[in-house]
């Protein structure tokens, strides 16, 4: 059991997920059983509380628990499914702790930080780290935070419990150039190497994000002044896009350095395959362009995942997707959706929460459908196509969704009974995976057994969810008898996961966020279909 600390501590945004996630991509492509934690201060239970405007979307693992985007970026740097256990909250562990003493498990001790809850951080990282050969561990900590002494003095103390060689330190900092003197700082480096030398952790490698390539000098300033071999003082430049990071890393033996560290042997991580998507999704020849409909209008990263899952489609067709983002507040009515839609290729708007803009979404969702313009629309909206199919198409005028309007006349969009008198808690929220069974005569099926049928098990996918509203079984007789194909249930609680219609350049809508699980190494077959009707206009 072989544990890699990721620390940071001078300010944040320094990519340390994409330093944990290259070094895991590096080192599970040498063979080895790799995972990942994240040390999040946190008390919030998890990140359904946590703010959408520093946390940006919530992920969901298989096994039910919601985020930090971090666990998502992993994944798809490895495409492996991480659990729950691999998010490890402040919550988590005080939770543990104060469950054990009322149970007598601490009978006659002051319950104190040191050791209690510092033993059941350990105790929480075994529980992961014992399953693999290396563990990468990132905490989140910078200056002044007063949240994280029990996981740093954890990450001390497992040096001494494991052994030197079983542990190791790797610090992300970030250098300074000075445009107006051109010259590089380092000086801040130093005290954050002093500061976290003084609580017992002595770095072993430092990850230097930089503007600008590194000049040897300050390498060499930096190895003096904090014991750190030149070699491990890794250049973590700004390069196009962050799959670079792993052949950056790779270049300068960042995992050859780990693995000695560690006492292991390899030969050299094969990741050609890696690096090859990577040059087609920088050297794509053409363009297209997909609209996306942007709710948190001041983050340019607030749909990453959606965004990245289209990048990954189009390396499949050698396109770059330039995403056009459309603002809902521009869409006052629908003569205006014209213009805004002008020039797009096709169009996916990601899920959300809430009734603000939703008229509007019904709007959309028409104009979509007449006028023969590809999308794919996730979870909330597959509740708005539904909406707007049951009022133009099926004239059922007052349809609605009880998430805007919760006595409205035709619920199509509703809670489930088990859910009502709790409506709004966080148990009421359908999460994680759930399987599907898909009729192999549809049009999804096709979709998902042509492109991905590694997915397929017989004809039953798993996707992952995050919502809590439905299609209201009460309507599935009407809706299916004029149109869409409501053959898709989930195959425990029978409810619509995928709508389609046929004879359109491309409608799908899922209740689910096939964005998870895409990958540049394996991009959603969802995805991929869309784009290739984006750039045909049809996918026939
Ligand atoms: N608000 C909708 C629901 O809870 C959709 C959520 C989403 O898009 N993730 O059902």
């Amino acid at each position: 059991m072989k544990l890699l600390f990721v620390t940071w501590w001078v300010i944040s945004w320094l990519g340390k997920w994409i330093t944990a996630a290259s070094i895991w991509k590096l080192l599970s492509a040498a063979w080895f059983k790799v995972s990942t934690i994240k040390l999040d201060p946190y008390l919030n239970i998890d990140a359904w509380t946590m703010s959408p405007y520093e946390h940006w979307e919530v992920f969901v693992t298989e096994d039910w628990w919601e985020t930090d985007l971090d666990l998502w970026h992993y994944e798809r740097f490895i495409n492996t499914p991480l659990s729950k256990d691999n998010s490890i909250t402040t919550w988590k562990i005080y939770k543990t702790v104060l469950e054990k003493e009322r149970i007598g498990h601490y009978l006659w001790k002051n319950i104190q930080v040191i050791p209690h809850v510092v033993d059941e951080v350990k105790e929480q990282i075994f529980t992961v780290a014992r399953k693999y050969d290396i563990t990468i561990i990132e905490i989140w900590w910078t200056i002044w935070d007063i949240e994280w002494p029990h996981f740093i003095e954890a990450a001390r103390q497992l040096k001494a419990t494991l052994w030197k060689e079983n542990v190791m330190y790797a610090h992300v900092v970030p250098v300074l150039y000075l445009n107006y003197s051109w010259e590089f700082k380092s000086k801040q480096i130093q005290h954050s190497y002093a500061n976290l030398a003084s609580m017992g952790i002595h770095a072993d490698m430092l990850v230097c994000r930089t503007e600008h390539p590194l000049p040897e000098s300050i390498k060499e300033k930096l190895s003096l002044f904090c014991d750190i071999d030149a070699s491990a003082i890794i250049e973590n430049r700004n390069v196009e896009s962050i799959y670079q990071i792993p052949a950056l890393f790779q270049e300068q033996g960042v995992d050859r350095i780990i693995l000695e560290h560690f006492g292991l042997w390899a030969s050299s991580a094969d990741i050609t395959l890696w690096n090859q998507k990577v040059d087609s999704l920088l050297h794509a020849p053409d363009k297209l362009t997909i609209g996306m409909v942007w709710k948190y209008a001041e983050q340019q990263d607030s749909y990453m995942s959606v965004t990245e899952a289209l990048k990954h489609a189009g390396i499949v067709f050698h396109k770059k997707i330039t995403i056009k983002r459309l603002q809902a507040d521009d869409f006052t009515h629908a003569d205006t959706l014209q213009t805004i839609m002008d020039g797009i290729d096709g169009l996916v708007i990601p899920g959300w929460f809430g009734s603000r803009w939703m008229e509007w979404k019904i709007a959309a969702a028409q104009y979509a459908r007449t006028h023969n313009i590809p999308f794919l629309w996730l979870c909330l909206w597959l509740q708005m196509a539904v909406i707007e199919y049951a009022r133009n198409v099926l004239k059922i005028q007052h349809a609605h969704t009880v998430e805007a309007d919760q006595n409205c006349q035709d619920p199509v969009i509703s809670y489930m009974p088990w859910q009502s008198d709790e409506l709004l808690k966080w148990w009421t929220m359908r999460l994680g995976a759930y399987t599907t069974h898909l009729d192999t005569d549809s049009r999804v099926y096709t979709l998902y057994s042509t492109y991905g049928p590694e997915r397929l098990n017989k004809n039953t996918i798993q996707e992952r969810h995050r919502h809590r509203f439905e299609v209201n079984p009460a309507y599935y007789d009407r809706l299916e008898q004029w149109w869409l194909h409501l053959c898709w249930k989930d195959a425990t609680l029978w409810l619509v996961e995928f709508i389609e219609i046929t004879n359109h350049a491309f409608y799908v809508a899922t209740q689910a966020h096939p964005e998870f699980t895409s990958s540049i190494e394996h991009p959603h077959p969802l995805f991929v279909w869309f784009i290739h009707a984006a750039q045909k206009k049809n996918w026939a």
